[in-house]
């Protein structure tokens, strides 16, 4: 463990004590944002306190937030800023030496080894699995390069990241990378002054459409032909879920073919209310759908997240992004598919996967396409579920990415 100082100390023992004073709920017992709630973890420790401020889904306060970390909000009056966020630079980019077993190629891992062994941190929030079962999360502050390591590749499922968040005073860590998902990142942000922490870094990844454990085996059921043995999968930018199998093998299967009837109570209502898929709060995000098939994407959204992309510099090849193709069309035509639960048979979901794979949006307008969808679906959902949350739970880009389009009531 690293030595701490007693002046750290008490300061830490201080910060604990005051938080305990404070305590008004008991943690782990109380999930205010009730079927809202994404399981971020906040709840299970004593800044459950400052629930009903941070929590992503009871107080929606993303442009303070991002003026708070980057020092400015999203300018409204450029469309770059509505989809993607605050950024300085984006680009596509792959390891030269991929992780095996990583989601994509591993930048996230190599990013969070890197700040570990050099010293810029002295702990990474990651979440492993448990020993029982490959997508149940288990999250941890990883302290050994092999610990980051455990937990690479996604696990498709909520996951309480923040659940650790009492161990970092307890251990007297200063200097933190945490990694998470946008609900995650907005309640961290929004307690970040109250950990105690001299140095906090933010890696994070898109998210969308998550479900819980129970709802991930319904997923696999009706989509895979052996949901068994599935180890790993993604909904990729060629328009295809690609599963692969504990026997090396890959099974992919069109978006279009999806027994959207049958799925459609599957993903959270936190995810079906979520307007944050590109985690706008983290200092560096990493994902894939900005980028061609098989690159990662890379949003840099202030000056250290271009320190923490600079350390993996020479282990990666960058391209610029890419833009190619019109997604409005099918955006609009998808709205009402999706709404009545339309599903096409195999043989016609599979032509139009190729048809659209060939003359539909690529790079960053795959990434609208993907994001116009879910935000129509989401701002629905929200108006006929919650329509008292509606005008301050949305933030107001995604208000004007959904006004582009007509919706039914
Ligand atoms: P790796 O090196 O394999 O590391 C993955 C990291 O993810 C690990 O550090 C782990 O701690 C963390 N992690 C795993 N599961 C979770 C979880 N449930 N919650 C929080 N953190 C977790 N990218 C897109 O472009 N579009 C998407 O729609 C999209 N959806 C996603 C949905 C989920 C639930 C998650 C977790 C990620 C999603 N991503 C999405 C990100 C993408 O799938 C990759 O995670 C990202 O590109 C990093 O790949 P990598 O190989 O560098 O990661
Ligand atoms: Fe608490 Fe997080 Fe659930 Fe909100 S999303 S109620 S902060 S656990």
């Amino acid at each position: 463990m690293t030595a701490i100082t007693p002046a750290e100390h008490s300061d830490s023992s201080h910060h604990q004590a005051k938080h305990r004073k404070a305590r008004a709920l008991k943690p782990g017992s109380h999930r205010p944002a009730k079927e809202l709630c994404s399981e971020c973890g906040l709840c299970d420790t004593y800044y459950v306190h400052y629930v009903k401020e941070a929590c992503a889904f009871l107080n929606q306060q993303i442009p303070a937030l991002e003026a708070q970390t980057h020092g400015r909000s999203r300018d409204l009056s450029n469309q770059d800023d509505w989809y993607f966020g605050v950024q300085q630079q984006m680009m596509a980019a792959r390891k030269l030496q991929p992780i095996e077993g990583a989601q994509w190629t591993g930048i996230v891992s190599t990013i969070a080894i890197e700040m570990l062994t050099r010293g810029w941190v002295e702990g990474v929030v990651c979440v492993q699995n448990t020993k029982e079962d490959r997508f149940q999360p288990m999250p941890i502050i990883a302290r050994t390069p092999e610990e980051i390591l455990a937990a690479r590749v996604n696990k498709p499922t909520l996951s309480p990241n923040l659940s650790v968040l009492e161990q970092i005073e307890q251990s007297g860590l200063k200097k933190l990378l945490v990694i998470g998902v946008g609900c995650q990142i907005q309640a961290l942000r929004a307690v970040e002054k109250e950990l105690g922490l001299e140095k906090l870094y933010v890696l994070g990844t898109p998210c969308v459409d998550n479900v819980t454990r129970a709802g991930l085996q319904k997923f696999l059921d009706t989509t895979s032909r052996s949901p068994d043995t599935v180890v790993y999968y993604e909904f990729m930018q060629d328009f295809r879920v690609h599963f692969k199998h504990e026997d090396g093998s890959t099974e992919t299967v069109p978006f279009f073919g999806l027994k959207t009837n049958q799925l459609k109570d599957v993903f959270a209502p936190s995810c079906m209310s979520c307007f944050d898929y590109v985690n706008s709060l983290a200092d560096l995000v990493v994902g894939y759908m900005g980028a061609p098939f098989g690159w990662q994407w890379i949003v840099v959204r202030n000056q250290r997240g271009q320190e923490m992309l600079d350390l993996v510099m020479d282990q990666i090849e960058t391209q610029p992004v890419m833009s190619q193709g019109d997604r409005k069309n099918a955006v609009q035509q998808s709205i009402p598919a999706y709404d009545k639960g339309v599903t096409l048979p195999m043989w016609a979901a599979k032509l139009m996967g190729i048809v659209i794979e060939k003359i539909g949006p690529k790079g960053l307008e795959y990434a609208r396409f993907s994001i116009d969808s879910h935000f129509t679906r989401n701002y629905l959902y929200v108006k006929r579920h919650h329509p008292e949350k509606l005008e301050a739970h949305v933030p107001e880009y995604a208000k004007r990415i959904v006004g582009q389009y007509k919706l039914p009531d």
